[in-house]
């Protein structure tokens, strides 16, 4: 592989580079790219961190990991670009991801009002257990709906996965 050559360096553990190449679906990370030929880049490069850890790897073609040696494509979008592959991979929506965003900037016990009929729209992270659901003591039902809002927060778990996702080193 492209690093082979360098003194000293252990080679990246197989189990380790197959989790970095599967997140990325064996094809570049870069979303415009996708291109099928890939390596496993050092976020962080080798030289400062001496170390192969998942969350510092991402697969890149041959190009754009040029790119990246160069820095055209910074540490930050890179972050960015491992992050939008776990949201691929564990196949949240957007608007998942955006209330566990939402709830992820706020105080660690904030709360969001979410009205009930619409919880089929959040139903993967309120299954996987990443967001709690509280439903409100009194209601307001209209036609048998039930028109207030209950609220969510961010369970341990989901507080966790946030945190994998390295954003709050941006
Ligand atoms: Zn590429």
């Amino acid at each position: 592989m492209s690093f082979s050559d360098e003194e000293g360096r252990p080679p990246i553990p197989a189990e380790l580079r197959r989790r970095v190449l599967v997140e990325a679906g064996h094809r570049c990370a870069i979303p415009t790219c996708r291109y099928i030929e890939v390596d496993v880049h050092h976020i962080i490069p080798w030289a400062k961190c001496k170390t192969h850890e998942y969350e510092n790897l991402i697969a890149l073609c041959p190009n754009c990991h040029r790119r990246a040696d160069r820095d055209e494509i910074d540490r930050k979008s890179l972050r960015l670009y491992k992050s939008n592959l776990r949201f691929l991979h564990d196949k949240y929506s957007q608007l998942e991801m955006d209330v566990l965003f939402n709830l992820f900037q706020q105080e660690p016990n904030a709360v969001l009002p979410w009205p009930p009929m619409m919880m089929i729209l959040l139903k993967r992270i309120i299954d996987a257990e990443l967001v709690t659901v509280t439903l409100a003591a009194t209601g307001v039902y209209m036609n048998g709906v039930k028109s207030s809002p209950d609220y969510l927060s961010l369970s341990v778990k989901g507080r966790e996965y946030m945190g994998e996702l390295g954003l709050q080193e941006l």
